[in-house]
């Protein structure tokens, strides 16, 4: 059995929180690897200072390289820290050449490069705590590992098979033999060089690695209990959910629970690896298990999220039933500036988009330049109004969900701006205006998650 064990920011963030993680890896049975974020903090910095053309590149290498040196001596012995400052003085030179080269500057991987740089040190010194508690543990780059990736600047995918059988034959075996690789997370290798997989980025680095070594089970260790019901925040009586679906765990990551990285799931969902979502703060806490199947639940839902401060920009056209590729134009143009789309609804001479409210000029600026012929009649913008997700198991399949929910809202006062429902068969999407979001999840949550009347 294999389990892929990634520890994020803030779990490998402070000379306590690794000895911690230490403590946890140590007392995992099972083969394993370890997956790595930076420590919390230092991938800020590294983004800092790669957009900072007058950045001064020897201070900047100074404060990094003092900040690690200061945890691993508070962490490793005497004698580990010789055998660290070997590997440690080898990597910082090459992160000194790195932000001392103007000519690097220029090439488009270079942020990369240099926002890659936290994983290589946060790794090499949980390796070597792992080493001096008796473990044979190695630190491993995503170059060592063969994790290949493909895409643009700051924005990666993996080639999930290509890094499989290089891990096949650069990992496994270490692992087979009783060895604990601690791997880098956040970016992989393209044409040599380094491609992250955008911020938040390592969850998605531990669902590759372990879909590549096919593990048997994904553990990611966070600061959280794992996702909740709602946020707590907003509703008191929020409880742990125990278990998801992938389906379900992939809607609700998409809506600022922040606990899992939304591209984890797809990597493990196709080997049907089952991931757990646990607290490297609090071990005692099983945390949520994500799986293929979840049992159902006595009540309609299991959760309410929401996203809030976003704007409806609906867009008139009688062109659309008759010339249906103008939402495509549409979308087309939306998405060059990388404007995220939260939702989308038709009608025959109309379509709605939902966007983030500091989206909508960008937005429009682009709309305007595509209705030169005068195809749209017109465009109106509602702002500040919030998309609430509620999900459940089978919600398409059952008769009177949305009739149940929406008499809900109807009890909350909220006038309902928006609906998707019929995309996804665990989430049913609609938008409230802002004023109402929390009375409406807190319905919602009391009475189909909660099961009170
Ligand atoms: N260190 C990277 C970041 O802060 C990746 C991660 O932590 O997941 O975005
Ligand atoms: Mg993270």
């Amino acid at each position: 059995m294999i389990t892929v064990m990634k520890f994020g920011g803030t779990s490998v963030g402070s000379p306590e929180a690794l000895k911690r993680v230490a403590d946890i890896i140590m007392n995992t049975e099972s083969d394993k690897a370890v997956v790595v974020s930076a420590m919390s903090g230092v991938t800020n910095f590294l983004v800092g200072a790669s957009e900072n053309p007058d950045c001064d590149a020897e201070a900047v290498a100074r404060q990094f390289e003092a900040k690690h040196l200061e945890v691993a001596s508070q962490v490793l012995g005497e004698a580990e820290m010789k055998a660290f400052r070997k590997d440690f003085d080898e990597r910082m030179g090459r992160l000194r050449a790195l932000l001392g080269s103007e000519a690097s500057r220029s090439d488009p991987y270079y942020r990369d490069d240099v926002t890659s740089q936290g994983e290589r040190f946060s790794s090499l010194i949980l390796a070597h705590m792992l080493r001096a508690r008796g473990a044979d543990s190695v630190a491993l780059t995503s170059e060592d590992c063969g994790i290949v990736a493909e895409g643009s600047p700051l924005s990666g995918s993996a080639d999930l098979a290509r890094t499989a059988s290089n891990m096949a034959i650069k990992v496994k075996p270490h692992i087979r033999g009783g060895g604990i690789p601690v791997i880098t997370g956040f970016y992989g290798i393209r044409n040599g060089a380094p491609l992250t997989f955008g911020r938040g980025g390592s969850d998605y680095s531990a669902a590759v690695v372990a879909n590549a070594l096919d593990a048997d089970l994904l553990e990611i260790w966070t600061d959280v209990d794992g996702f909740m019901s709602a946020d707590p925040r907003i509703v008191p009586g929020a409880l742990l959910m125990d278990e998801m679906s992938y389906g379900e765990a992939a809607e609700l990551a998409y809506f600022g629970a922040k606990v899992l990285h939304p591209r984890t799931i797809e990597p493990v969902r196709t080997k049907h690896i089952p991931l757990k979502v646990r607290n490297s703060f609090r071990p005692e806490v099983p945390g949520t298990l994500i799986h293929q199947f979840s049992k159902p639940k006595g009540g309609l839902l299991k959760s309410v999220a929401m996203k809030t401060d976003l704007s409806i920009i609906s867009i008139e056209s009688a062109e659309i039933a008759f010339y249906p590729a103008i939402v495509g134009r549409i979308i087309e143009k939306i998405a060059e500036n990388e404007v995220v789309i939260y939702s989308i609804s038709t009608s025959l001479s109309s379509v709605a988009f939902l966007v983030h409210n500091n989206d909508v000029k960008a937005t429009l600026n682009k709309l305007n330049s595509i209705n030169t012929s005068g195809d749209i009649e017109m465009i109106e913008v509602k702002s500040n109004v919030a998309l609430i997700c509620a999900v459940g198991d089978d919600l398409l399949g059952r008769c009177g969900v949305s009739g149940d929910i929406f008499s809900a809202v109807k009890e909350a006062r909220a006038n309902v701006e928006m609906i998707s429902e019929g995309a996804s068969d665990v989430s049913l999407n609609f938008v409230v205006p802002m004023s109402k979001v929390t009375d409406v999840i807190s319905v919602l949550h009391k009475k189909y998650v909660r099961g009170e009347q």
